[in-house]
C-alpha cells in the first residue's frame, strides 16, 4: 500500500485512538461475552464469531454456556454433544477444534498468554490469537478481519485493488499494528471491530455520526463505499442431486465419516451414490424441493428427489433415522431447514386432504407408526 496514505493516517494515531476508545466505552453493545468477561467466554465467542454475525451467535452462545460453562466441561464432553450444540452454526471444524483446544488447554500446566503460543492450538489463526490474547492478557497484538480491513481501507482511502479480503488483511496488518493502543489493546481491537460492525457498514456507512470521521480520507473522496477495492469474485455453478428415501417412518441420511475434513459425523440427505442408487433413476423421482446456496466460490443448486429406498443392506456411511427422532442427530444447518420444510409441507397437505386414503406415499410422513429399533437400519 502507498506509504503516504498510511503514514498520514498513522501520524494522527494518538488522537484517533482517543476518539475511538471514548466512543467504544460509551457506546459498545452489551454482549454476553463482554459481561463478566473470562478467557473461556472470549475463546468460545471468538470461535463462534468466525464468519458468523453476532445476532446469529447470541442464542448459540447462551445455550453453549449453559451446557458447557468452562474449559473442563467442554474438554470432558463427548464430540456428539459438542456438534449438537453447534448444529446450524456451520463450519463444524470450528466446533471440533474448540473441543480439542479445551482438551489441550486442560493438559497444560498454565494458560498460554502470547499470540505465538495460542497459534499452536487447534483452530487458532493470527486473527483469533490476537483477539484472545489482546482481550484476555492485554497482549499488544492487532486484530485484522474483514470489518477492520474495511475501516482501515476507508480511513486511508487505499486505492489498491486486492484479490480478496485475506490478501487485503495481510497488507493492512502493519498499519493496524502501528495504530494499536498498546495500553488497551483489547478495547482497541474490539472498538475497531465494533466500528466496522455497527457504523462503517459495507453499504450505507453512517459517516455523519461516525466517531472517527475527521480522520477519514475515504469520506473526503465522497465515495467511502468504494473502499476496500476488491476484485470481483468469480462464482462457479455446481449442481447436486439429493434423495429423499423413507421406509417405515425412518429417513435415510448420510453421515460423513469421523475423519472427514468438513462434515465429520454430520448428517445430510444423501446423494444417489451415497444411497447406493442409480443417479439417472434418482432424478426421475418426484422433485420435492430445489435449493440454492453459495459456499465460498461455488453457487450450488441442490435438487431433492423422492425415491424408493435402496434394496438390500443399508449403504455404507448411511443411517436410517426415525422421523420422530431427527432432533436427536446432528444435521447440517441447511439440511435441517430443508427436511423440516418438506415434512411440514407434506403434513399440511395430509391434514388438508379429507380423503381417508393418502393421495401419495409421501403425505403421511409424520403420522406413520414409530418403527421398532430394528427398523433403524433395515436390511
Ligand atoms: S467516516 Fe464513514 S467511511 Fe470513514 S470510517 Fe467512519 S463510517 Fe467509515
Amino acid at each position: 500500500m502507498p506509504r503516504d496514505s498510511a503514514s498520514v493516517f498513522t501520524a494522527s494515531a494518538p488522537d484517533f485512538q482517543r476518539a475511538l476508545l471514548a466512543w467504544y466505552r460509551a457506546s459498545a453493545r452489551a454482549l454476553p461475552w463482554r459481561e463478566s468477561p473470562s478467557l473461556y467466554k472470549t475463546v468460545v465467542s471468538e470461535f463462534m464469531l468466525q464468519q458468523t454475525q453476532v445476532k446469529t451467535v447470541l442464542p448459540y452462545f447462551a445455550r453453549w454456556l449453559d451446557a458447557l460453562p468452562n474449559f473442563a466441561a467442554l474438554a470432558a464432553a463427548p464430540e456428539s454433544r459438542v456438534l449438537k450444540l453447534w448444529e446450524g452454526l456451520g463450519y463444524y471444524s470450528r466446533a471440533r477444534n474448540l473441543h480439542k483446544l479445551a482438551q489441550q488447554l486442560n493438559a497444560l500446566p498454565a494458560e498460554p498468554r502470547t499470540p505465538a503460543e495460542w497459534r499452536e492450538l487447534p483452530g487458532v489463526g493470527p486473527y483469533t490469537a490476537a483477539a484472545i490474547t489482546s482481550i484476555s492478557f492485554s497482549a499488544p497484538a492487532a486484530c485484522v478481519d474483514g470489518n477492520v480491513v474495511r475501516v482501515l481501507a476507508r480511513l486511508t482511502a487505499e486505492a489498491t485493488e486486492f484479490r480478496d479480503s485475506a490478501s487485503a488483511a495481510k497488507v493492512f496488518t502493519p498499519l493496524a499494528e502501528a495504530i494499536l493502543t498498546v495500553e488497551s489493546p483489547g478495547d482497541h481491537n474490539q472498538a475497531m471491530m465494533e466500528l466496522g460492525a455497527t457504523v462503517c457498514f459495507r453499504q450505507n456507512p453512517l459517516c455523519l455520526t461516525c466517531p472517527v470521521r475527521v480522520f477519514c480520507a475515504g469520506v473526503r473522496t465522497g465515495e467511502p463505499e468504494s473502499f476496500p477495492r476488491l476484485a470481483a469474485k468469480k462464482m462457479e455453478q455446481r449442481s447436486v442431486v439429493r434423495v429423499w428415501c423413507e421406509r417405515r417412518g425412518a429417513l435415510l441420511l448420510h453421515r460423513a465419516e469421523a475423519g472427514a475434513r468438513r462434515f465429520a459425523n454430520i448428517h445430510e440427505l444423501p446423494t444417489p451414490e451415497q444411497a447406493s442408487l442409480d443417479p439417472k433413476n434418482a432424478v426421475r423421482g418426484p422433485l420435492l424441493a430445489t435449493k440454492r446456496r453459495g459456499i465460498t466460490r461455488f453457487q450450488i443448486t441442490e435438487s431433492i428427489h423422492e425415491v424408493a429406498a435402496p434394496r438390500g443392506k443399508t449403504p455404507a456411511g448411511a443411517v436410517w433415522v426415525r422421523v420422530a427422532e431427527l432432533n436427536d442427530v446432528t444435521l447440517s444447518g441447511p439440511h435441517r431447514r430443508w427436511i423440516t420444510e418438506i415434512l411440514q409441507r407434506e403434513t399440511a397437505r395430509a391434514i388438508k386432504s379429507s380423503a381417508p386414503a393418502e393421495p401419495r406415499r409421501a403425505t403421511s410422513r409424520l403420522s406413520r407408526r414409530r418403527p421398532s429399533d430394528a427398523d433403524r437400519t433395515p436390511a
